[in-house]
């Protein structure tokens, strides 16, 4: 029943060409909002309703936005950002917030793409009865994290970003409630904060890595699909169609894909930059739980080694922990920055 209604709606759809973006309401339009079809008029922009999946594409040549009926979640290219009202369909013709307009002209240089607020989840590794790794001078992974963690929460609210704390004190959280933080519309980024530790007690040096691409068996995750249902729910999009579920878990996916690499090179480069005297090791994909389950882009930093007894000591020293907090915020300000905050 219900797909013959959608394959009725994609007839009437595709009989009315390629002005298939509904026409202008009867009904008086929301204070907020925008009738697509007479922006794309007035613009000289292209834009694209797919009825099925709900969708709206709104695209230049510089670049393409994406937005869904009823959901404020959007993609600006491949940017995951937040509409100030979502899209609506009244009467027949979509109705879209004023942001969306702004963000596809303004790369035409004809309006500012609007401000909004950051918002990072800060993720101190380990906690409770789970201490982590132990440091050769006894100091422990969750104790080190944890402080680093505050450093770098302080440093993004100063500079005005929203930071969601997943433990802000000596508690045991499950991995599965992590991702969890990491799977809501309004998060940017997920930054989770580790000390690193191995039998090799020369092994020293900072490491910072993200989620390589999924096998079919990780995106059928039990984890992955609750932390979807979550989003779902969380952008009113709980009974939405399978085929418009399709469409924002795959642009999450490629959201995420392109931004934690960057974002992991960024934080890696940064601090080899501003903090000289300890190894680089890089920016690598990894398989961690919190990388993989996480529907936003996430980056895992490994801060040190505490099985070293230079980085056990330099982690257990407020100067360098300051060092590391703010070379940490600072690149995930200048990442946020170039994705337009
Ligand atoms: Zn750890």
């Amino acid at each position: 029943m219900l797909l013959r209604r959608l394959f009725a709606v994609l007839i009437l759809l595709l009989s009315a060409g390629c002005a298939s973006v509904p026409r202008k309401p009867v009904v008086d339009i929301p204070a907020h909002g925008l009738v697509l079809v007479e922006i794309c008029r007035r613009d000289g922009i292209t834009c694209e309703w797919d009825g099925l999946g709900q969708t709206v594409a709104v695209s230049s040549r510089e670049n393409r936005v994406l937005a869904m009926v009823g959901s404020t979640l959007a993609f600006s290219g491949e940017r995951q950002v937040t509409l100030s009202a979502p899209p609506l369909l009244l009467s027949g013709a979509v109705i879209v917030p004023p942001d969306l307009e702004a963000m596809i002209v303004s790369s035409a240089g004809k309006a500012e793409v609007p401000r909004w607020i950051g918002r990072v989840v800060v993720d101190a590794g380990h906690g409770g009865k789970d201490p982590g790794a132990l440091g050769v001078n006894k100091a422990k992974e969750k104790e080190i994290v944890l402080d680093i963690a505050r450093r770098i929460r302080d440093g993004l609210v100063r500079a005005g970003i929203e930071v969601i704390m997943t433990r802000d004190d000596d508690e045991f959280i499950s991995l599965a409630d992590r991702s969890q933080s990491g799977s809501r519309p309004e998060v940017d980024i997920f930054l989770s904060i580790h000390a690193n530790a191995h039998k090799n007690r020369s092994a020293r040096g900072i490491e910072v890595f993200f989620s390589g691409p999924l096998n079919s068996t990780d995106l059928a995750d039990d984890q992955r699909i609750r932390n979807g249902r979550l989003m779902l729910s969380s952008l009113g999009l709980e009974n939405s169609s399978a085929e418009l579920r399709r469409i924002v878990f795959d642009m999450l996916y490629a959201s995420k894909m392109s931004a934690s690499p960057r974002l992991s090179a960024a934080i890696s480069r940064h601090l080899s930059g501003t903090i000289p005297d300890s190894r680089n090791r890089g920016s690598k994909p990894a398989r961690f739980f919190v990388l993989r389950h996480t529907l936003t882009p996430a980056v895992l930093i490994e801060t040190g080694f505490v099985s070293n007894l230079r980085e056990a000591r330099l982690l257990t020293s407020e100067s360098y922990r300051r060092k590391l907090a703010d070379g940490i915020v600072e690149s995930v300000l200048e990442f946020l920055y170039d994705q337009g905050l």
